[in-house]
């Protein structure tokens, strides 16, 4: 599987999202050799919360494939998930997830929390982070700032 072939769509899907105002999030999903679904971020356009690029993605994917179970698929986005796209994507029966760049503040596959991969539930999705890490990062120069930096602009925000 190329990996970075796959990441860049995903980040060619994260720059759309932030030329039109959207936090910079895209993602593709891939069966075999072949992208079945992109998707980027759309919370501000839709007006929908749930809107991440990964579960934009797993319902364009299972639309395009006829079916819920998204076995077989892998997801590549540019940022590690959150609660809500890992619980999606364990949901979807997808084999795993490829990342970017890591979320300090709400990554899921590891960095703030481990849902992909726990003894807790009963599905796991296998992980891989860190490719085109720097394209990412160019991208969300706010993951950059930190945990503590994060954590002080969602306090403003609230
Ligand atoms: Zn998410």
């Amino acid at each position: 599987m190329n990996y970075e072939l796959y990441m860049r769509a995903a980040l060619a899907e994260s720059a759309a999202a932030a030329a039109t105002g959207e936090r910079a999030d895209g993602a593709v999903a891939v069966l075999g050799e072949a992208m079945v679904a992109h998707g980027r971020e759309q919370v501000v356009s839709a007006g929908d919360p749930t809107a991440h690029a990964v579960v934009v993605v797993l319902r364009e994917a299972a639309r395009r494939l006829g079916r819920a179970s998204l076995s077989g698929v892998t997801v590549f986005c540019a940022v590690e998930p959150c609660a809500m796209c890992v619980g999606a994507l364990l949901q979807s029966d997808a084999d795993g997830v490829v990342y970017a760049a890591a979320d300090p503040v709400e990554g899921a596959a590891g960095s703030c929390l481990q849902l992909a991969d726990t003894d807790l539930l009963p599905r796991r999705l296998h992980v891989v982070s860190g490719i085109l890490q720097a394209d990412a990062a160019d991208l969300r120069p706010d993951l950059r700032n930190g945990r503590a930096a994060m954590k002080r602009d969602f306090a403003r925000l609230r």
